[in-house]
């Protein structure tokens, strides 16, 4: 009777450690376990678009929603220094860097020139100085330079492709025309 006893015991013994051992794997069966979120970044954002996170859960991956990313800051912003102005020059954000600073430098060019021309009349060196006091935009494609509400707006492509004295030219016949003055 008294070895029957402690049988029992030993095999209710055993049957409670088997269900605790039970019990503990199930708490590390992946698909019970709390999910432990953290945003990934699913897409990067660029100065053009905005970029992507998904809300993760770092043990199974699961996925619980997503949220922008804010855009880049536009790269393509310089400063221009002629008819004693600096200017500050705005490139669209989809204009390749390489590009921008390419058109930069050709306008560059052009103003230093038209600013070292001793024949450049008063009107015309009134107008640039006014162009040079006010931010100038660099758009995409060949435009040629126009005046946006007394600011130059030009674009990339004609900068890129046109000889320092057609620069020079077109903005000195602006200027002359008025169009950068109030
Ligand atoms: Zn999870």
């Amino acid at each position: 009777m008294k070895q029957t006893s402690k049988l029992l015991t030993v095999m209710a013994t055993i049957a409670i450690i088997s269900l605790a051992l039970a019990l503990t794997a199930c708490g590390n069966n992946p698909d019970t376990h709390t999910h432990e979120w953290e945003w990934v970044e699913t897409a990067p954002a660029t100065p053009t678009a905005e970029g992507l996170e998904t809300e993760t859960c770092k043990t199974c991956g699961a996925t619980n929603g997503t949220r922008p990313i804010a855009k880049l800051p536009n790269p393509n912003q310089t400063a221009i220094t002629a008819f004693g102005k600096t200017a500050t020059v705005i490139g669209d954000a989809s204009i390749p860097a390489e590009d921008f600073n390419a058109a930069v430098g050709k306008l560059q060019e052009a103003l230093s020139a038209a600013d070292s021309e001793p024949l450049l009349s008063v009107g015309m060196r009134n107008g640039l100085t006014a162009m040079m006091g006010r931010t100038i935009t660099i758009v995409t494609g060949n435009a040629a330079p126009e005046s946006v509400n007394k600011a130059l707006t030009v674009g990339v492509d004609y900068l890129k492709s046109s000889g320092m004295n057609t620069i020079a030219t077109a903005l000195v016949t602006l200027a002359n025309n008025g169009a950068f003055v109030d």
